[in-house]
């Protein structure tokens, strides 16, 4: 069997299926290709931090999400009992979601399908290579017992921490090996806590139990003080975790109906590159890290996020190749920042003895201080990313308002000069809402650049790797900082390019 494409992405995970979609909102042809005959039915990664939900509402999909999940406006660093406010950070999206990784794995299909990507199930890539001289990437594979062998002119590694295509492509994959070794189990519990989320952390380990969402099923994880030092080579059991959260929580929580029993470790890499030749990681496939603040599956997805509108804009030669360099520059600082943060996590949520409780106690008590737990929940969220090293876009000769470059734009209600935008209030009394009024975020849910001129003197066109909507608006309220831009030059992934003063 020969397959073309314009990209080949290997994986139907989340960053998978996210940047699949991405691609082909500007009307890419996508191939997919996923060993897994059948979509994961477990859990994973249950929790969805407030700009990932964010970033899917740049493409009016934030609703789909909302609906099948749990909202929780706190979130926790380390499990320590200081929770961390996500509500302060955004009046819409301050919100972690507790959405089983099946359930968003599920919606991205479905969304993947209105679009038209191929995904190709059942499918095992087993070789890769590159082909230079034609300008092209080959992945060789067997689907149902038949060989394939799938074309493109750029392939994607989304194929998690194992990555094949990154291996093949001989990106090295540094940092630490596993340490720590932490239970995982999806069960019925005969008497569960009270409501909502359960933690426990003591000298005999840490406990997290919080709902499937499923109204039956709770997410139980155990990291247990007396074994979490050595690799298990058994599969985990029912009793080992029940026996072990009955030590840390000083109670028996009747466990039953095992969906999905786990191991899992902190082992911290990252990829040396994002890109060699005509071959890019994302997700997993660039980065893998203890699973602490659930973090993993949402710097993935904005991994895709990034990439799509920009690898879109090279495959339909509105930019160079140079503007795939700026994807493995962004994102593997987030990437090392994960790591960071995630390393740091491990320390304290294994710091058991009465030293290592004194440090949570001390961390606790710091972040009672709003600044510095707003700093922290900024980076777990993800809202606190930014890009200030621009793509220079900018006209010469303009004066631009530097603390714009490469922020995050919130969803500011606008008022504009001409119509054609799904509609919003501005004035949540108003009995219509006007025609000329619309949402920033529904202005992107094409995946285009949009160029906002907020004053009459902005200059009236715009240079972009990319289709641009140009707009005359003004905004519904002021925003603090805002007074002085002339014009905003937001990218596809909903950050600011730059700002004319
Ligand atoms: C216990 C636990 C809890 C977690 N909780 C969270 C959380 O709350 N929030 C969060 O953000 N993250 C969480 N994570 C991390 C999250 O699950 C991962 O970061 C996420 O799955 C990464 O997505 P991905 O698409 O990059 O990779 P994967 O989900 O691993 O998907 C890769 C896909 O590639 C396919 N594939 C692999 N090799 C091939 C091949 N050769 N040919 C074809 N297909 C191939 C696989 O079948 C798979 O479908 C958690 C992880 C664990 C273990």
């Amino acid at each position: 069997m020969k397959l073309e494409a314009d990209v080949i992405v290997v994986g139907g995970g989340p960053v998978g299926l996210t940047l699949a979609c991405e691609l082909r909102l500007p009307g890419l042809d996508v191939l997919v290709l996923e060993r897994r005959a059948e979509r994961v039915s477990n859990s994973r990664g249950m929790g969805m931090h407030g700009r990932t939900l964010e970033m899917l509402g740049l493409r009016g999909l934030a609703q789909r999400f909302r609906e099948r999940a749990l909202p929780f406006s706190v979130g926790h660093f380390a499990v320590l009992d200081t929770r961390l406010d996500f509500s302060v950070l955004d009046p819409q999206y301050g919100v972690n979601l507790a959405i089983p990784q099946s359930v968003t794995e599920e919606l991205l299909e479905a969304r993947a399908g209105e679009l038209g990507v191929r995904l190709l199930r059942g499918a095992l890539v087993h070789e890769l290579s590159q082909e230079a001289e034609f300008g092209q990437v080959s992945a060789k594979g067997e689907q149902g017992g038949a060989a394939f062998t799938a074309r493109a002119a750029w392939l994607v590694g989304a194929d998690g921490s194992r990555s094949l295509v990154r291996q093949q492509s001989g990106i090295a994959f540094e940092g630490n090996p596993a340490s720590v070794y932490s239970l995982l189990g999806d069960v019925r519990l005969g008497a569960a806590p009270p409501a909502g989320a359960y933690t426990v952390v003591n000298e005999a380990g840490v406990l997290m139990v919080v709902p499937l969402g499923d109204g039956v099923h709770h997410r139980v994880i155990l990291v247990d003080a007396l074994r979490c030092r050595e690799p298990q080579p058994q599969p985990l059991t029912l009793e080992e975790l029940a026996e072990g959260a009955r030590r840390v929580a000083g109670r028996d929580m009747q466990m039953s109906d095992a969906l999905w029993l786990s191991r899992f470790s902190d082992e911290t890499r990252l990829a040396a590159q994002y890109r060699k030749g005509r071959v890019l990681l994302a997700g997993d496939a660039a980065h893998i890290h203890m699973p602490a603040g659930g973090q993993g599956m949402n710097v993935g997805m904005q991994d895709a996020f990034n990439l799509g509108w920009k690898l879109a804009s090279v495959v339909q030669g509105r930019a160079d190749e140079s503007l795939l360099d700026s994807y493995g520059s962004e994102r593997r600082a987030v990437g090392q920042q994960l790591l960071v943060n995630t390393m740091a996590q491990t320390a304290l949520l294994t710091a058991f003895d009465t030293r290592g409780q004194a440090l949570r106690q001390l961390m606790n008590g710091l972040l009672r201080d709003p600044a510095t737990n707003r700093a922290l929940a900024l980076e777990v969220s993800g809202f606190g990313i930014a890009y200030p090293a621009s793509l220079s876009l900018a006209p010469d000769g303009c004066r631009l308002l530097e603390q714009w470059t490469g922020v995050r734009v919130p969803d500011w209600p606008l008022q504009l000069a001409h119509g054609g935008a799904v509609p919003v209030q501005c004035q949540p009394q108003s009995p219509q809402p006007s025609q000329q009024q619309a949402s920033l975020h529904t202005l992107l849910h094409g995946g285009r650049w949009l160029y906002l001129r907020l004053r009459d003197d902005a200059p009236a066109t715009v240079q972009a790797p990319g289709e641009v909507r140009v707009l005359r608006a003004t905004l519904c309220e002021p925003v603090p900082g805002l007074e002085g831009v002339a014009a905003l030059l937001v990218r596809p992934d909903g950050y600011a390019d730059y700002a004319l003063a």
